[in-house]
């Protein structure tokens, strides 16, 4: 298989990703996909969407999850609503994501990822071991589908993502690397993270991001590939060293500006494989 071929972040009716027909325009030939509203989740709509991706000679790589009730509107507001974490919406949650991995298997396939939410730092604490808990739960049940989970980064640091999935302690659980979302969320220089995550890393975005004044307590802001603090081409020689050969798919999460998502994304692919013929 092609070692590093690019992608970009779709949706069907929801999430923050192009449609699919502005990712055959755009020339790639992998995507992920943002599930779509749940009645949208049938056999048929599968089928459909399966023929699109023949049709376009495009592969699908990973379904996101993603929740009702989710804001991404500052950092606190993340921490109450978003992913797996909130225990008021968890069980529905987990049931929903199980939906979404049995849709994913209909795609045919073999990865889902989500936001699990800020995990509760006292690994000692109660709240710590039920989010453990769940999250075997969610592992266990899409292996059953011969599926692996993603977790997105951004809300925990390096080390205790690590932590984290040794503590869930199951052999499908990886890492979705994100290198803005360390800048976004200030939770870590988005290089040393990577290495650190190393061969935990199965799947990953291409976003850019610029630092907040404050890190940690603001949002930084997210910018077109190649204009923020990550520096893509450490970035694409880091993802070489760990030995990482999966899609690079582009995310830019502007859905509210389509002509402008559609550019960026596109100059996106031109420096992805620009840097992509110098590197391997
Ligand atoms: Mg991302």
């Amino acid at each position: 298989m092609e070692k590093w071929p690019i992608g970009v972040f779709a949706s069907i009716d929801a999430g923050l990703g192009v449609h699919l027909p502005v990712a055959h325009e755009l020339g790639v030939s992998t995507i992920q996909l943002h599930a779509p509203h749940r009645e949208s989740r049938t056999p048929e709509h599968a089928e459909r969407f399966l023929q699109l991706l023949k049709k376009y000679g495009i592969r699908l790589t990973a379904v996101f999850g993603g929740f009702d009730g989710e804001s991404y509107a500052d950092i606190p507001t993340v921490e109450r609503t978003v992913g797996l974490v909130p225990r008021e919406t968890r069980a529905e949650r987990l049931q929903e994501m199980q939906q979404i991995a049995d849709f994913a298997r209909q795609l045919g396939c073999p990865v889902v990822a989500l936001h699990l939410g800020f995990v509760p730092h006292d690994r000692n604490g109660q709240d710590y071991r039920e989010v453990v808990e769940v999250t075997r739960d969610l592992c266990q049940y899409v292996k059953r589908h011969g599926q692996s989970l993603h977790l997105e980064t951004g809300q925990e640091t390096a080390q205790a993502l690590v932590q984290f999935i040794d503590d869930v302690g199951v052999n499908n659980l990886f890492v979705n690397f994100d290198p803005a979302n360390m800048i976004l969320y200030g939770t870590g220089e988005p290089i040393a993270a990577l290495k650190l995550l190393g061969s935990r890393v199965r799947s990953v975005h291409c976003k850019d991001g610029k630092w907040a004044k404050n890190p940690g307590n603001e949002w930084g802001q997210e910018v077109p590939l190649g204009q923020g603090d990550v520096n893509i081409e450490t970035y694409l020689r880091t993802l070489y060293e760990i030995g990482f050969d999966g899609p690079l798919t582009i995310e830019r999460e502007i859905p509210q500006e389509r002509e402008r998502q559609r550019e960026e994304i596109a100059g996106a692919v031109q420096l992805l494989r620009r840097l992509k013929s110098e590197i391997i």
